[in-house]
């Protein structure tokens, strides 16, 4: 049989997929990741933001256009949260929530709601097969943090970490140049005595070059970022979530920390890594936000010097602590955003002046027209205009080009 893997949402949903895809294709099925005809379709579905979900359940009516008898299978974050918007779609067979995906396989067979209990452990997956440049590793799930704004901890549940023996085995088997251990709060990291630092020196030896996915600002310690140097290819690369630069609104998201401390540890990451890439999340318009909360957002995000800025408005999660909160008027939220995407835009063409004449090393990913795309350590999107294989190779950085920098290869 055909089966489309379709993806929305997060890094962790799309290892997830990986897995499962491989799982499939193991069990004799044709598998594609891309949403195109198939005699079956599953969907790892997304509710980080309103957004997403309702993208989620609008992949029924893209699915129906493809193929009007084929039948679909809903998983992921969305189901968890509302099984019964996706169970009432035609065409669904099965709706599935975030626990036991692994089993979607198995369950092939079955039709109706099948919403697994909380797990407390961590589920193993299949390794997915490798077929990229960089691939996704996931190595811990759920969220004790309960930030006021975020559904998530409600649909994945407690933090549990996957054992460190089980992460190495994955990274050594996997066929590509880069890893990047990622997880719903990955600084939670803990198998027994192993916390993030310490899983870091027991994968201090990886030949493939490690990243990591985002991190909280309590993680940010000299402990880690010491394990992290002493590594042989690490990527200097944090993606550290502010939210705000105003005190009242962190608190009012419970992020448990402050302006000043997350300037704090962004210096320590300068010191032991004078170019590391530092990238973050800032949330727009949070209610009660002021205009002066937001002046204080901008001058933080400008005194960071972040290589680039995911930034989005706030949308009401029901089901959330601020939820019950006055939202802000939707023109205020978009003038705001508007203003922080131009400080953006400064940040980004800072970051890649600082790296002019750098030598750094860069994994090429894929083609574009009469160039090859990758990544350095740092995360710049390099161009590089010569046929190279995919892998990583020594460049030196040259100019500000597309969405990224033009760089020659190191020696040439
Ligand atoms: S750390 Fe906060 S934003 Fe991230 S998953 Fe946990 S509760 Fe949500």
């Amino acid at each position: 049989m055909k089966i489309c893997v379709f993806t929305l949402g997060c890094k962790v949903n799309a290892s997830e997929s990986e897995s499962l895809a491989r799982a499939l294709r193991e069990a004799g099925h044709t598998v594609t990741e891309k949403l195109e005809n198939a005699d079956l379709f599953i969907v790892n579905t997304c509710a980080v933001t309103a957004e997403a979900e309702k993208k989620s359940r609008q992949t029924a009516a893209r699915i129906r256009a493809l193929n009007p008898a084929a039948e679909i299978v809903y998983t992921g974050c969305a189901c968890q949260k509302d099984p019964a918007a996706f169970l009432k779609k035609s065409n669904a067979r099965l709706v599935t929530g975030v626990f036991d995906k692994g089993k979607i396989a198995a369950m092939l067979e079955d039709s109706g709601v099948k919403i697994a209990p909380e797990r407390k452990d961590f589920e193993e997956m299949p390794a997915p097969e490798t077929r990229r440049a960089r691939q996704y590793i996931k190595v811990q799930d759920g969220c004790d943090n309960f930030c006021s704004y975020c559904i998530i901890p409600y649909l994945r549940g407690r933090s549990r970490s996957r054992a460190k023996e089980s992460v190495k085995k994955e990274i050594d088997g996997a066929a590509c140049a880069e890893v990047v251990l990622n997880g719903i709060n990955l600084s939670a990291y803990r198998d027994k005595n192993t916390d993030l630092a310490g899983l870091m020196r027991y994968l201090a030896d990886t030949e493939k070059r490690v990243r990591l996915g985002s991190l909280e600002v309590r993680a940010i310690t000299d402990d880690l970022l010491s394990a992290l140097k002493n590594m042989r290819n690490f990527a200097p690369h944090f993606h550290l979530s502010l939210q705000s630069g105003s005190d009242k609104v962190l608190a009012a998201m419970n992020r448990r920390y402050t302006a000043e401390e997350y300037l704090e540890k962004v210096s320590l990451i300068r010191k032991y890594f004078p170019f590391a890439g530092i990238t973050t999340d800032i949330i727009v318009g949070f209610p009660a936000e002021t205009e002066a909360d937001f002046a204080e957002t901008l001058a933080l995000a400008a005194a960071a010097e972040f290589s680039d800025i995911h930034c989005f408005p706030y949308s009401p999660r029901s089901g959330t602590r601020a939820f019950a909160l006055r939202d802000l008027p939707p023109a205020v939220k978009k003038e705001r955003l508007e203003r922080l995407l131009a400080v953006k835009e400064n940040c980004r063409a800072a970051f890649a002046r600082k790296n002019f004449g750098r030598a750094e090393k860069a994994v090429i990913e894929e083609e574009d027209g009469e160039y090859f795309v990758g990544y350095t350590g740092n995360y710049l999107r390099v161009y590089v205009k010569k046929a190279l294989p995919c892998g990583e190779i020594g460049v030196i950085i040259k100019e500000t080009f597309r969405d990224g920098v033009r760089a020659e290869i190191e020696g040439e």
